[in-house]
């Protein structure tokens, strides 16, 4: 991580514990009973409802609130595992609002959609808290699938795999499954270890066995795979990170956000975790907007968001700026890191205005700096370590189809392979359709 507790500007325990705790809380509190009523009750249960066209696994969003309406929310939830099986933790970090939500016909007569998201946890919450598993597995087809990666779009195809009577093998670089959900998320999107929780209620399907800490790339080879199982699927995500290419970046206290997040998603005391008084992120995304705001709520006096760009072209949605803007960081926009100043760790930051003309991106000569005592990387995240052999193409695993790459037998999707927009429920959507065609190609 590159920072150290005897760092001045750096430090644990900025906040009381209880501090600590509310700010971690749940970001969108469960709804109750009525509430639930009360909300499904705003759906006008649209015919060609274009909530539904907006979701990438195409929940039949009329159907499961009409079944919350009459008072089956275990009915709802099994009509939105049927199309994700990971609609608990969608139900937490989707993006509601550039999704369903913002093309929901309530929204776009009144500016007030219906809330689908809170919608989709209530009916989902129910089902998982019976801890039993709406899904049970065809008879045994004998094939043996191979699924890298086990994030949002491995257990996805997995799962779908395994119903269809396949027996599947996840292997995963991490110590533990989930991928993002589990490492990258922000806290206050998904409490309660619920990331875990949801892999074991996925894995009661039977017959996927996870194989914790085997990297492909390393004692792991694609051609070993297609050798012994019947298809591949890859599910490996973006394990790089882009460099920021300022002079001096290599300094202490400056790191990536993903690496920074990850380390908060796994404390189990979040008062030991240090954070800086003054704290810089460059980026313009999801991952600068989680970076950002849980450093504030870590206790950080100052923190920054610079984007190189105007805001309307940031990756982050209206509403996560908002709720950064809401948590107290400041956005600043049209400027690019230039230097990172400091003697051993990061003191200040050099910056350079920014001009987005017909010709690109270009810098203004005109310079500020900002103080920083710890400074997190968000430009985005790259494919890293993909077999030999795969046809790329845009620095992704180039797919057709329902996520065929360039290898016979070897299928890839989520955030790894080309098409989709990077989010959780694309690569939910892209692994079960993945899964439809391997077990196609298989029967
Ligand atoms: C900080 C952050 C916050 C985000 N917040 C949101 C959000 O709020 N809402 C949203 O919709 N999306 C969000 N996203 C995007 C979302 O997390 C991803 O789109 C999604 O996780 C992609 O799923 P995936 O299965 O393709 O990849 P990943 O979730 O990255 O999973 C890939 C898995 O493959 C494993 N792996 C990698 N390389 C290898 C290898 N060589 N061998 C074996 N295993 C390997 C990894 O350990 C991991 O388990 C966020 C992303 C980040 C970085
Ligand atoms: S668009 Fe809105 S009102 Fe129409 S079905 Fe979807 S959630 Fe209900």
């Amino acid at each position: 991580m590159g920072h150290s507790p005897f760092t001045p500007g750096v430090a644990a325990g900025r906040l009381p514990s209880e501090a600590m705790t509310r700010n971690f809380g749940d970001l969108h509190p469960p709804l109750d009973a009525h509430e639930a009523t009360v909300a499904a009750d705003r759906c006008y249960f649209c015919h060609d409802a274009p909530c539904m066209t907006a979701c990438p696994t195409s929940i039949d969003i009329p159907l499961f609130i009409r079944q919350i309406a009459t008072g089956t929310p275990e009915a709802a939830a099994k009509t939105i595992f049927d199309q994700n099986i990971l609609g608990g933790m969608c139900a937490r970090v989707c993006p509601t609002e550039t999704l369903c939500e913002e093309v929901c016909v309530r929204e776009v007569a009144e500016g007030k959609p219906v809330e689908i998201g809170r919608l989709q946890r209530y009916a989902t919450d129910k089902l998982m808290a019976k801890n039993s598993h709406p899904f049970s597995r065809a008879a045994a087809t004998g094939k043996r699938v191979a699924v890298v990666g086990a994030g949002p779009a491995g257990l996805s195809c997995a799962h779908r795999l395994a119903m269809k009577g396949h027996d599947v093998v996840i292997f995963d670089a991490r110590t533990k499954p989930g991928g993002l959900n589990e490492y990258g998320i922000a806290s206050y999107k998904s409490v309660d270890d619920f990331a875990q929780k949801e892999v074991d209620w996925l894995l009661q399907i039977g017959g996927i066995e996870v194989r914790q800490g085997q990297a492909l790339g390393n004692g792991l080879s694609l051609d070993a795979l297609v050798a012994e199982y019947d298809a591949v699927f890859l599910g490996i995500g973006l394990a790089g990170v882009n460099a920021l290419r300022a002079e001096g970046e290599e300094v202490e206290n400056v790191a990536d956000a993903v690496d920074f997040i990850a380390e908060l998603r796994q404390a189990r005391d979040l008062g030991a975790l240090p954070v800086g008084r003054n704290v810089v992120v460059i980026g313009g995304g999801m991952t600068a907007v989680d970076a950002a705001v849980q450093s504030k709520l870590l206790g950080a006096e100052n923190v920054t968001i610079v984007y190189r760009r105007g805001q309307d072209r940031m990756a982050a949605s209206g509403y996560e700026q908002d709720l950064a803007a809401s948590k107290g960081v400041r956005i600043m926009t049209h400027a690019m890191p230039v230097k990172v100043i400091g003697n051993g760790a990061v003191r200040e930051v050099e910056f350079e205005y920014t001009e987005d003309g017909p010709g690109g991106l270009t810098g203004t000569g005109e310079r500020f700096t900002l103080p920083a005592d710890q400074l997190f990387r968000a430009i985005g995240q790259k494919l890293d370590g993909a077999p030999e052999g795969l046809a790329l193409d845009g620095g992704k695993i180039k797919v057709s189809g329902a996520g065929r790459t360039s290898v016979a037998k070897v299928w890839a999707g989520g955030d790894c392979a080309t098409g989709g927009d990077d989010l959780t429920v694309t690569a939910v959507a892209e692994g079960r359709d993945a899964a439809e065609d391997i077990h196609a190609s298989l029967s």
